[in-house]
C-alpha cells in the first residue's frame, strides 16, 4: 500500500541526508524513483546535505502540476515506483495535494522532507497541508543542537548578524547576490529562541569569551 510520509525536523537535522539514503536504498532494491527538490542551497536541480552529498534533482516551480508531470513520466514509458519531495515547505498546497492524489490513485509511495515552521514559529504552507494529509509524519531523530546545548527546536532568521522576527516567509539564506545584507539561518533551543539569543548575541553578552549567558536572567524576553 503506498503512502504519503512527511520526514519533518528542524534545519541542519539531516533530513536531506536521509533523502539521499531512502532514494538509494529503494533503488538498490530494483525500485524506479524521481526526486524533486526546491531552492536548495547548492542551486537549482540539484538534491545537496551538508556532509557533502549531492544528486541531480528536478526543480520544483509554483506552476508545477505533479499528477501531469508524473502522468507525462509514465505514458513515456518510464516506471515510477516513489517520488522523493525535499524541501516541501517551500511547495503549494496545491502541490502537496497533487502528491496525495498520486499515491491514492497510482500507488506511488511519496517521501516528503521539509522544515515544519519559518523563522516566526509560523507552518509554512506547504508543511502545514503535508501535516493535514500524510499517512504518517516523523519527526527526524537526529537532533540539531542550540549554541547552548540544549535541542534546538526552532530556526531563526539572522540578518547582518541579528535575529529578525519579521520579513518574508522565504528568504534563501547565505545569498549575498545583488544585495549588501547578508541572510543566514541558525537553529535555536526555545528559550533562546523566545530571548532572540542566537549565537553572536550570545557572545556580545558574555562577560568575557569564556562565559556565555546561560543564566536567563542576562537575556530577558524582549518586549513585543
Ligand atoms: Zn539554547
Amino acid at each position: 500500500m503506498a503512502e504519503l510520509v512527511f520526514f519533518s525536523g528542524t534545519m541542519d537535522c539531516g533530513k536531506s541526508t536521509l533523502a539521499l539514503q531512502m532514494d538509494h536504498n529503494h533503488r538498490a532494491r530494483g525500485r524506479s524513483g524521481i526526486i524533486y527538490t526546491k531552492l536548495d542551497r547548492a542551486g537549482t536541480d540539484v538534491l545537496s546535505s551538508r556532509l557533502g552529498l549531492s544528486t541531480p534533482a528536478h526543480e520544483v516551480g509554483d506552476e508545477l502540476d505533479f499528477w501531469d508531470a508524473v502522468v507525462e513520466h509514465a505514458t513515456s514509458g518510464l516506471r515510477i515506483d516513489y517520488l522523493i519531495c525535499d524541501e516541501v515547505q517551500f511547495y503549494t498546497p496545491a502541490q502537496v495535494e497533487q502528491l496525495a492524489r498520486l499515491v491514492d490513485e497510482m500507488g506511488i509511495d511519496v517521501f516528503a522532507f521539509g522544515i515544519t515552521a519559518d523563522f516566526r514559529t509560523q507552518l509554512f504552507p506547504g508543511s502545514r497541508r503535508m501535516i493535514e494529509l500524510a499517512d504518517k509524519v516523523q519527526v527526524l531523530q537526529v537532533e540539531a543542537l542550540c549554541w547552548c546545548g540544549r535541542r534546538a527546536t526552532h530556526n531563526a532568521r539572522v540578518v547582518d548578524g541579528a535575529m529578525v522576527v519579521e520579513g518574508e516567509q522565504v528568504v534563501v539564506g547565505d545569498t549575498k547576490a545583488g544585495t549588501e545584507t547578508l541572510v543566514e539561518y541558525e537553529v535555536l533551543c526555545r528559550r533562546h529562541f523566545m530571548r532572540r539569543m542566537n549565537s553572536a548575541a550570545a557572545r556580545a553578552a558574555a562577560s568575557s569569551p569564556d562565559v556565555l549567558p546561560f543564566d536567563l536572567d542576562l537575556c530577558p524576553v524582549p518586549p513585543c
